[in-house]
């Protein structure tokens, strides 16, 4: 069976077209650099992968010229004095506001994701001082699982591994099976970067309380994209990246979120002098402030924290709601897209089908898509690749069209046929697809 040709005017692009134009967030997308409505700069046909890292905001453009002119040009080293040191909180509150479910005072920005799993996992594996198991999952994100293997091997633990299907991901039932009362941690993410997987948030949690055990949430694929209630959840811990959905710009600051009952009874390994009590006295002993601030360590990362206030202050207004509801419509029309167009040529989707399961980007798997991607790159239609057979369809809702989203996968489509096809000594080809 052969894929329609690429008509440029079939029933799916008047669809695209159409959602485009009913969409109420649609005119956000003229607030990113790089998109078709910005004429400056020279635009990628498609962008897919907003979810590894997002677009940059015009504002953020304006604000960090700004801030080297006037900030730190001028006010110099009095900068701190006058608006860097909270900035770190401020973020966090107002993230914790627009993005997480989670009351002031319990969010703060600082570190890599890495760094904080790392501090957040050994605070409270040393709460536990008796037990002496971590769970976590086998397709986790490699430096979630780096990160507890070290943890493992300091502090004499054992890792008990969920294993977890690398076209779903970890369910309650399954966390209910290996947490128990040797449990001290159990380390997950909300959306699985791999297969775009939604865990319940709320029911392992739960599950984990009943042991006494803490939970760690990594929020790297769902801040942003998908509602997260933590307050609500009860959630002990949590962590994620600034710079995928919240456009905070490469290696910008992760966020962490403790709450605000073990803020007194977790100690963070990394007891630097901007976690401690009386910052500027410099005193003989190490004392932790009291809050979240304790669970900061050095001077925050101020110019790498300016983008994301733009994100933020974005999604506040567009509400995360609407937002989630565009991502999952978003989604929707590229399996559609993927089942009429690519499923012909062996493409499978390995996201979950149903929207409630699923996150805000769709992995789909073909032993050639590691050729695909690259050929598309060269082509400025940009997906990403995940070993061994996935290409990832990251469809920030802010940032992405119906449009490009149908620009996208008919260039996936014409490439592999194009490779399928044997055209170009068998180095494939794409035909431009029209500009829109
Ligand atoms: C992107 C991502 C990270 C990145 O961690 P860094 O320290 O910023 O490199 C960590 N965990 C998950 C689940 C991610 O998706």
């Amino acid at each position: 069976m052969t894929p329609t040709p690429n008509t440029g005017l079939d029933a799916h692009l008047a669809y695209a077209r159409r959602m485009d134009r009913i969409d109420g967030l649609a005119h956000y997308r003229a607030r990113f650099l790089g998109t078709d409505a910005d004429a400056d700069t020279a635009n990628p046909r498609s962008y897919l992968d907003g979810n590894s890292l997002g677009r940059p905001l015009r504002a953020s453009a304006d604000r960090i010229t700004d801030f080297l002119h006037h900030d730190w040009g001028t006010r110099l080293i009095r900068g701190w004095d006058e608006q860097w040191m909270d900035l770190p909180l401020q973020i966090g509150d107002d993230l914790g506001r627009a993005c997480l479910g989670a009351a002031p005072g319990q969010v703060f920005v600082g570190d890599s994701t890495s760094v904080l799993l790392y501090k957040l996992a050994r605070a409270a594996v040393d709460s536990r001082p008796q037990r002496t198991e971590i769970v976590l999952d086998s397709d986790n994100f490699p430096t979630d699982r780096y990160i507890l293997e070290g943890i493992a091997r300091e502090r004499g633990l054992t890792l008990r591994w969920i294993d977890s299907d690398t076209e779903s991901g970890v369910t309650a039932e399954q966390v209910r099976q290996v947490v128990g009362p040797q449990t001290s941690l159990v380390l997950l993410s909300h959306v699985a970067y791999r297969s775009g997987y939604l865990a319940d948030m709320q029911a392992i949690t739960a599950a984990v309380h009943k042991h006494d055990a803490l939970v760690l949430w990594d929020l790297s694929h769902s801040v942003g994209s998908v509602p997260v209630d933590l307050d609500r959840c009860d959630v002990d811990l949590a962590v994620g990246c600034s710079y995928k959905y919240l456009s905070g710009g490469p290696g910008a600051p992760a966020f962490g979120y403790v709450r605000s009952d073990l803020h007194e009874v977790l100690t963070q390994p990394i007891q630097g002098w901007m976690g401690a009590q009386a910052i500027f006295e410099m005193g003989p002993g190490y004392q932790p402030a009291s809050g979240i601030r304790r669970f900061m360590s050095g001077t925050p990362a101020v110019l790498g924290m300016l983008a994301m206030q733009d994100t933020i202050a974005m999604l506040n207004e567009a509400t995360i709601e609407s937002v989630r509801a565009k991502s999952v419509a978003l989604t929707e029309f590229a399996i559609t897209l993927v089942d009429e167009w690519l499923a012909p040529m062996g493409v499978t989707v390995a996201s979950p089908r149903e929207q409630t399961h699923r996150g805000g980007h769709v992995t789909i798997n073909h032993p050639l898509m590691r050729q695909v991607t690259k050929i598309l790159w060269d082509n400025d239609v940009i997906p990403d690749f995940r070993a061994p057979n996935g290409l990832r369809l990251g469809l920030a809702p802010l940032s992405t069209s119906f449009v490009e989203t149908y620009d996208g996968v008919a260039a996936v489509r014409d490439v592999l046929r194009g490779i399928l096809l044997g055209q170009n000594g068998g180095r494939g080809h794409t035909r431009p697809v029209e500009l829109r």
